[in-house]
């Protein structure tokens, strides 16, 4: 397997302005294993000029049918390479094997999807009175930049990029610097299949390096961002400048609500992954649980039960459900919630240690207890913490599921059809499912409410995101 270690640009491999790299630590060993250049502004500027290129040479206006038949070469393409993504996934972030086969089978569907959508997709004629009528058009905004997080970087790339190429832009990808492996196979993958030059450019750097660089490029009309609240943040009022469009999916500390009335023990046994997974770095990481006092007791002991039966340990294994952290940085982070936790006086019912000598591991934890203004409760923590909670009352409980400053997702669990559906529709974030913990469907919009963003991906929402609305009349 080659690893791509040079800047994607205009349908090549290029090396970056200035010879700069980033090495790659694999983080289930700690050891470095490869080195990857990185962009600086001079290669920022190159790239959005080719992409401007392509955008006005031929795909703004090459006919919808055109672009399903490229997309779906590109998912076709994907599908081929699934197990080479997963293996790079793996060995820059540490993901599962059996996790990260998954999400590359989820980038190619978005593809396949976007691709379908693009060619069922159109204006309106308005009704707007006698003398004229009206019509409106969905049109492609020119360069859009794509900037992904390293905790899902494959499929977050694909499902940025598929509509945004989809709807008629041209994309520019900067993936996070831990993680820039398999945004630059998808870059390569994608020309291959027939996507023309300059179409898609893949940029790996560092965000404070080429960031601004990218976000305030004239030529960038929409700016894609997953990540952190805090550099969401600086991206719109970057973008605030001239106006750019944003669409910002950022943090979150999503609820996991079980009522008495529910198949709670199915709850308890579901529930650990659905904080755990990715080993906890998910930002709809149902972190806080809310459970019904009636049955807390019995409920925290099936949890804590469960969670100690996942199994922690070699990316590499395909039983493997828990990997290593993404870094030292990100343990170092995870282990000062867990100290405020300490110092606070929370009960670990479970976890809080290192479970292996070598690589980034630290124990799913489960903690009791915590205040309800104790950080691990409030903010979010990024890494396998869950503090669980017992609640008397409905109404109380959902005050305190939304005082919090993030809505992205969430879990209630209830047998009681209008309990569910009272419930979803008081709860305060983007996302909700009902007795499950899937949050993410291709056909369905994703993102949150409040301070965990701005916009949608996925579904047809996502596709209306990266066109302008354009309305004309036409007199009779
Ligand atoms: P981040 O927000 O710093 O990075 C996300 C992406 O933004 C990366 O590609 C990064 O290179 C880029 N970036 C960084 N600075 C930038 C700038 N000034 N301008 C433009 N782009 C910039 O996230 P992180 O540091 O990798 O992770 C920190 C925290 O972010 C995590 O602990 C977690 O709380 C949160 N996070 C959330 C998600 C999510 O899915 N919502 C994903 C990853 C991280
Ligand atoms: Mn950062």
């Amino acid at each position: 397997m080659t690893l791509p270690s040079q800047l994607f640009i205009d349908g090549t491999w290029r090396e970056p302005a200035d010879e700069r790299r980033i090495s790659l630590t694999n983080p289930a060993t700690e050891a470095t294993f490869a080195e990857v250049a990185a962009a600086d502004v001079a290669d920022v500027n190159a790239a959005v000029e080719s992409a401007q290129r392509a955008w006005e040479g031929g795909w703004r206006d090459l006919a919808p049918g055109k672009r399903e038949a490229v997309l779906h070469a590109v998912a076709r393409k994907l599908r081929e390479h699934q197990e080479e993504i997963a293996r790079l996934e793996m060995l820059q972030i540490g993901k599962p094997i059996s996790d990260a086969r998954d999400e590359a089978g989820l980038g190619a569907r978005c593809f396949e999807y976007y691709a379908g959508a693009v060619t069922k997709f159109g204006g309106q004629t308005l009704p707007v009175g006698r003398g004229g009528f009206d019509f409106t058009l969905r049109q492609p905004m020119g360069v859009v930049a794509c900037i992904v997080p390293w905790n899902f970087p494959f499929p977050i790339a694909c499902w940025k990029a598929a509509p945004a190429l989809a709807a008629g832009n041209c994309v520019v990808l900067k993936p996070a610097s831990l993680s820039p492996l398999t945004a630059l196979k998808l870059g390569e993958l994608a020309c291959e299949a027939g996507l023309p030059p300059g179409v898609l450019q893949v940029l790996p750097g560092a965000g404070a390096a080429i960031g601004d660089a990218l976000v305030t490029h004239p030529l960038v009309r929409k700016v894609s961002f997953t990540g952190s609240t805090e550099i969401g943040r600086r991206i719109m009022e970057l973008a605030s400048r001239d106006l750019k469009r944003v669409s910002l999916e950022l943090g979150g500390k999503s609820p996991n609500i079980v009522f008495a009335d529910a198949d709670w023990q199915r709850a308890a046994e579901t529930s650990p992954m659905s904080v755990f997974a990715n080993t906890g770095q998910d930002c709809c990481a149902r972190s806080r649980v809310y459970v019904e006092r009636s049955i807390f007791e019995p409920f925290v002991e099936r949890f804590v039960a469960a969670t100690r039966k996942l199994v922690v340990g070699d990316p590499a294994n395909d039983a493997t459900q828990l990997g290593p952290l993404v870094s030292a940085g990100q343990r170092a982070t995870v282990e000062e919630f867990l100290a405020d936790a300490r110092k606070r006086g929370s009960q670990f019912a479970c976890g809080g240690g290192r479970p292996h000598p070598k690589g980034y591991y630290l124990e799913p934890t489960v903690l009791l207890d915590a205040g309800k203004g104790d950080r691990c409760w409030r903010e979010e923590i990024f890494g396998p913490v869950v503090a669980i909670t017992a609640f008397d009352d409905e109404a109380q409980m959902l005050r305190d599921v939304n005082s919090s400053p993030y809505g992205l997702s969430g879990s209630i669990w209830t047998n009681n059809l209008s309990r569910a559906l009272r419930v979803s529709r008081a709860v305060q974030s983007g996302v909700l499912s009902v007795n499950s913990h899937s949050s993410v469907h291709v056909e369905a919009p994703f993102g949150g409410f409040k301070q965990s963003g701005l916009g949608r991906d996925l579904g047809l929402a996502a596709l209306e995101g990266y066109t302008e609305l354009k309305n004309v009349y036409v007199a009779e």
